[in-house]
């Protein structure tokens, strides 16, 4: 069997679109995607913001652009990536109990939702707590929910959630949102959202499921407690590079640093999409730096076969 010219990890956007770029371009190409098509968009209802998309959902563009990649040429194994060592020219990539030998790697694993880290939180997600609107939100039509966060996610998925008729209230910890002006305006036009500002959701009560949230109002220093059915945490994103710990080429934040073709200083690792230092975190972002961090790929083992 010919050898592989570059493993993919991550079957995200950034992951699809470097598998995609990697194949056309001739290499053999490996995705590890434990998860197929999914990542943070596959469960958006519209994607916004995105140039040259309209009325696009992440649940279509996510299989799309992954089936673009298969028909490419990319093989899809259903693996997590768990480490990678380099032995020689080559690195060593482990995943599900076996070791792939490889002559570049790109990493694409994203983020996952960050955690708010109160009581509560990790007995209720599943039963009242989640992180999906579009999962989710139909589950609440015309109940009460809290959203937590005041960013583009929070108030997206607040807007999401009042198209299933689910009524909110947004907890944000400042005293103004940083979403983009755009969702600012959206949410503050419509009359049925509240928003709660310098506020905590300090912990989540229930008894089978979520039925309340204390809440303090950091100002005053006086909590309440809000009967809710739901919590929507959006609280930020968390890098998973745990894979990559020991290389050293993670920032502060624990994103992969890259040069501007997304080669960190590792040869032959590149990193793609949310998963690197100063990723902007758009759906296109995501995929140019996939393009890239393949061509880049391609570059690198044309140079070193020279
Ligand atoms: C709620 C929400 C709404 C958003 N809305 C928009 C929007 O409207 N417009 C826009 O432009 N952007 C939006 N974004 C941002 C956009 O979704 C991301 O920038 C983009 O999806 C990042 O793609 P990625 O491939 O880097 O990471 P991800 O999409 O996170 O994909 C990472 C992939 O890696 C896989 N993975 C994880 N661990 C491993 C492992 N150990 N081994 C192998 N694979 C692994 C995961 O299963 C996943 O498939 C939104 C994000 C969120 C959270």
């Amino acid at each position: 069997m010919d050898e592989i010219d570059v493993v993919i990890a991550g079957g995200g956007l950034a992951g699809s679109a470097a598998a995609l770029t990697a194949a056309r371009l001739g290499m053999r190409t490996v995705m590890l995607a434990p998860e197929g098509p999914m990542g943070a968009l596959a469960v958006v209802e519209e994607i916004e913001g995105a140039p040259g998309f309209e009325n696009v959902s992440g649940y279509e563009l996510c299989p799309t652009l992954h089936a673009q990649a298969v028909d490419a040429g990319t093989e899809v194994r259903p693996l997590a990536i768990e480490a990678i060592s380099r032995a020689g020219d080559r690195w060593l990539v482990s995943a599900g109990g076996a070791t792939i030998e490889t002559r570049s790697v790109v990493a694409a694993t994203g983020t996952t939702p960050a955690r708010l880290g109160v009581p509560g939180e990790a007995a209720f997600t599943g039963r009242g707590v989640s992180n999906c609107a579009s999962c989710d939100g139909p589950l609440f039509r015309g109940m009460e929910v809290v959203v937590v966060g005041g960013g583009d996610s929070a108030l997206q998925e607040s807007l999401t959630l009042r198209s299933h008729q689910v009524k909110l209230t947004v907890v944000q910890q400042l005293a103004a949102f940083t979403a983009q002006e755009s969702f600012v305006t959206r949410l503050l036009a419509d009359r049925t959202i509240s928003a709660m500002f310098k506020s905590e959701v300090v912990e989540i009560l229930g008894e089978e499921r979520v039925s309340w949230v204390r809440i303090l109002d950091s100002a005053a220093q006086t909590t309440r407690d809000v009967p809710v059915a739901g919590v929507f945490v959006y609280v930020g994103r968390d890098p998973v590079t745990d894979w990559l710990g020991t290389l050293d080429v993670l920032d502060e934040d624990g994103r992969v640093v890259v040069d501007a073709s997304m080669a960190s200083k590792q040869r032959g690792l590149f990193a793609a999409g949310d998963i690197r230092s100063a990723s902007p975190g758009h759906a296109t972002s995501a995929m140019g730096d996939g393009v890239s961090a393949a061509t880049s790929a391609f570059q690198y083992l044309k140079t070193s076969a020279d």
